[in-house]
């Protein structure tokens, strides 16, 4: 995504089984390279992950944000 995924917003390189299109490529963001998925952010299915990570980006918007639920 040229500028940046924004918060709450799907990422266009996901495919219909959320996975990762570009992943192992060059072009995938180093920010991805640097992530590392743990339990405690990622949970132990894709409902327990959208509902940590929309908890994670609630809590740490800047006060009078809110989270898009676009594409979720
Ligand atoms: S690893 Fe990065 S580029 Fe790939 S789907 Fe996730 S956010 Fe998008």
């Amino acid at each position: 995504m040229p500028d940046g995924k924004p918060a709450g917003e799907r990422c266009i390189q996901l495919d219909t089984h959320n996975r990762c299109q570009i992943f192992g490529l060059p072009e995938r963001p180093e920010v991805c390279l640097r992530f590392s998925a743990t339990v405690d952010v990622c949970g132990r299915s894709d409902p327990e992950a959208y509902e940590l990570l929309r908890w994670l980006e609630e809590d740490t918007l800047p006060k009078g944000d809110s989270v898009s639920t676009q594409g979720q």
